[in-house]
């Protein structure tokens, strides 16, 4: 991490859990624990239906909160999608764009990934931009090229002073929701390439203001080494973002870092 140049991120990510209820519950056990005033910045991305509520349950407790995908177009004939506009009036200020998940059941595509990211951006959302070798394509040894593909892709014909707030989340797609975490040197060696093709597209200054988080099954016991790689600026965290004690845990290893 480096908070000289940028902010600290964790962020969790709901996935298709947590009811309205099961959120005000969250939300009871989270609160007291919740460390005060400290670095790092804490969203929840949550399910469409829980976002205002979201929204007001937190927002004592300062945690930002975020969609889980968005669609490009600004209305239409889209059943079931929901647009940046519609994720920004909710209250949310975040949105995670082109998770693991979605590119592997809703066909997102590097292209779709690139028309959300524009859309979230002129909304006035942070995408939060997933990028990620499979396991075949490390074995391969083409991770590099893949990941300087993605973010390229990913935010091709944004302006540099745009580039600068979004956030890119390194998900090694073997490390979801596995347990099976990438080493602290794997993660930061992926960080610091992704932040080396921003520099080459968009100048060091911008390189250095863009939040890189690792996520693939960070959880309380390997947060802090993690997060003590210089590139690695917060998480994006799955299964261990539903537990409040162990979020709250991830929360304080950012902070002291
Ligand atoms: C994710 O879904 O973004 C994720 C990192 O999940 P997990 O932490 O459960 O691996």
């Amino acid at each position: 991490m480096n908070r000289r140049y940028r902010k600290t991120i964790i962020a969790g990510n709901w996935k298709m859990n947590n009811t309205l209820s099961e959120t005000r519950s969250f939300a009871e056990q989270l609160k007291p624990i919740m460390p005060r005033g400290k670095w790092c910045t804490v969203v929840l991305c949550v399910p469409a239906t829980n976002i205002q509520s979201a929204v007001r349950l937190f927002k004592d407790c300062h945690i930002a909160v975020g969609a889980e995908t968005c669609h490009y177009e600004q209305k239409g004939a889209y059943t079931g999608e929901i647009t940046p506009a519609m994720i920004k009036e909710a209250g949310a200020k975040y949105v995670i764009i082109g998770h693991s998940e979605r590119r592997q059941y809703y066909n997102e595509t590097d292209f779709t990934v690139n028309k959300k990211v524009h859309a979230a951006v002129e909304a006035g959302l942070i995408p939060i931009i997933c990028v990620g070798e499979s396991l075949e394509q490390r074995e391969m040894g083409v991770t590099m090229e893949l990941i300087a593909y993605q973010v390229k892709c990913a935010l091709a014909g944004l302006a540099p002073e745009k580039v600068r707030h979004v956030v890119i989340a390194y998900e090694p797609l073997w490390a979801i929701g596995t347990g099976r975490t990438a080493t602290a040197g794997q993660a930061g060696e992926v960080c610091q390439a992704i932040r080396t093709v921003i520099r080459k597209q968009y100048g060091a200054h911008v390189a250095r203001s863009v939040t890189i988080q690792y996520g693939g099954s960070m959880n309380a016991k390997n947060a802090a080494e993690l997060l003590a790689q210089p590139d690695v600026d917060g998480g994006l965290i799955g299964g261990a973002s539903l537990k409040a004690v162990e979020f709250v845990q991830i929360i304080n290893a950012a902070n002291q870092e």
